[in-house]
């Protein structure tokens, strides 16, 4: 049996990115009240995305994981899930229908409300103050007292992620994500781009389809729900060993605040206090690698989090940017793979395409996505091994925070509607049109 390192065991290894609380008891008090709080997801639902990323690795089925960079209290609204949701079910309709391989659907939702960020201060015309941290840790604002951490807000974060995560489960199983509705899924906005039209003809063919299921006495349980698991980065030690339970089942540890967690790029070093906590518990888990990973560190990452090699666990989700991928990525995935290690392949073609637009803005290219995605499969061909799955940051709704696209979002278009509180993410027509050119690449894989 895993044992979890206490609060204090992990906080002396040298934890990276955590926040400093002005007052020890409030914090304790509130780590204290998530303890007795009911699980957000069950471990034996961990159990089966594990199998299911197992599926994965060995290229029998396909993941798509996507939300926002950073979720927040304010906009963690029905409309939101729901849209969010519905960009979520189409790009996976477009997947499965187009390459015929199941796809597993991760959320970067109902738990992803704490960043890491590159700097701990933040400077605005002549004024510093501590850097917004996410929901989970300090306010937007950028005043003293918001930028303040507050332990209270991860009491927040749990009853955000457990109304969210109660409505997704409501949409997938009740109705919203039942097959026949795939038309409905095509929002006004995305009707009449080009993606927008490829998917209304799609829709057709596979209502078409499910009446003809359907008239021959065929109607599996697979055509009106759907299997969702939720996911975030475990990036507050507090809150996500509050939220590490035993298995009743297995007599195990479980991270039961989310189906799937993750390592972030920065906090990945292999002495540190989360790799530390990953290693404990039994969730399937991914771990970011950026470009300066060496094909050593993955190895030493995996034999840590995964010393068993259990297909399934671990999860290397690589983003390096569109222009280091292909000269990057193969030393990794090659020696890896010559040492027998079981992992899934998944491609954030985000993090390593950030750069600030002529206008101010924290952007992303379309077209720079897109092309991490394309060399992220041409590696993994020209290696025989499995290009996985996709991690994307995306919105179901009509923003303008990446550049390119169908409509063509300029640097100018950017202030129009830019909504994030971090990184740009993919609006809705963006992410469809994603769908597409993916479902490409994975019906030749
Ligand atoms: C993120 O996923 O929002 C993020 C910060 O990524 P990374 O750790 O890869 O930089
Ligand atoms: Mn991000």
């Amino acid at each position: 049996m895993s044992t979890v390192p206490s609060l204090e065991q992990l906080h002396a290894i040298g934890a990276l990115q955590q926040p400093t609380y002005g007052d020890p008891a409030a914090l304790a008090a509130v780590v204290e009240r998530l303890r007795t709080l009911p699980p957000l997801v069950f471990a034996g639902e961990c159990d089966e995305l594990k199998d299911k990323i197992a599926a994965v690795s060995r290229g029998e089925a396909f993941l798509l994981q996507g939300g926002d960079c950073a979720e927040t209290f304010a906009d963690a609204t029905a409309d939101n899930t729901r849209n969010k949701l519905r960009v979520l079910l189409q790009m996976a309709v477009v997947l499965t229908y187009a390459a015929s391989v199941p796809v597993v659907k991760v959320g970067r939702l109902a738990g992803q409300y704490a960043k890491p960020r590159s700097s701990d201060m933040e400077t605005r015309g002549g004024v510093t103050l501590p850097a917004y941290r996410g929901d989970a840790v300090n306010g937007y604002d950028f005043t003293p007292e918001s930028r303040i951490p507050d332990p209270q807000r991860l009491l927040e974060v749990y009853h955000h992620s457990a109304s969210t995560l109660n409505l997704v489960r409501a949409f997938t199983t009740g109705g919203y994500a039942d097959l026949r509705q795939v038309h409905s899924w095509n929002s006004e906005f995305v009707r009449n781009s080009p993606a927008g039209a490829r998917y209304e003809a799609m829709a057709s063919e596979i209502e078409r389809a499910l009446t003809f299921m359907q008239a021959i006495g065929a109607d599996p349980d697979e055509f009106h729900r759907v299997d969702f698991y939720s996911s975030h980065e475990a990036l507050i030690l507090e809150y996500e060993h509050a939220m590490t339970r035993i298995d009743s089942r297995t007599d195990t540890p479980y991270n039961v605040s989310g189906h799937f967690v993750w390592i972030g790029e920065r906090t990945r070093n292999l002495d540190g206090a989360h790799v530390e906590y990953f290693r404990s518990i039994r969730n399937p888990i991914g771990c970011k690698l950026g470009p300066n990973a060496t094909a050593d560190d993955a190895l030493d990452l995996a034999a840590k989090l995964n010393p068993t090699n259990e297909p399934g666990r671990l999860t290397f989700i690589t983003r390096f940017g569109a222009g280091k991928v292909r000269e990057g990525l193969p030393a990794l995935v090659e020696k890896v793979t010559a040492e027998g290690v079981d992992v899934a392949w998944i491609c954030d073609p985000m993090h390593g395409n950030t750069f600030e637009s002529s206008t101010g803005y924290k952007t992303r290219r379309f077209d720079d996505v897109v092309e991490e995605v394309r060399g992220f499969f041409e590696v993994h061909q020209g290696l025989g091994t499995v290009p996985g799955g996709i991690h994307i940051e995306l919105t179901g709704n009509d923003v303008t925070e990446c550049l390119g696209g169908a409509e063509e979002i300029l640097d100018a278009d950017l202030e129009k509607r830019y909504e994030t509180v971090c990184d740009p993410r993919l609006n809705h027509q963006q992410s469809l049109e994603l769908a597409f050119l993916v479902a490409e690449m994975l019906s030749q894989r």
